[in-house]
């Protein structure tokens, strides 16, 4: 059995994962308006995420540059869940 490690963009991208970013900041914690389609544009398919602190991204709400990302597993039924 063999383990798929999804450790970049273009992994998560190729098995329907998705990305979501959050400001880091403990009073907004806002979801940023950014998706994983677009964070391959801007980093590449090869940008590791684990552990990633994505650079150069500002919170609109709150200026915050701290950014943090969480990977999300596709819904069974194929949709985005959106
Ligand atoms: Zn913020």
């Amino acid at each position: 059995m063999s383990e798929i490690v999804l450790d970049t963009l273009g992994r998560l991208a190729a098995r329907n994962h998705g990305l979501v970013f959050y400001c880091d900041d403990a009073d907004c914690r806002r979801r940023l308006d950014l998706t994983i389609e677009r964070a391959i544009e801007i980093y590449g398919p090869d940008q590791n995420i684990i552990r990633w602190r994505p650079a150069g991204i500002r919170c609109a709400a709150c200026g915050c540059r701290e950014v943090e990302c969480r990977v999300q597993a596709p819904n069974p039924d194929g949709s985005t869940g959106r």
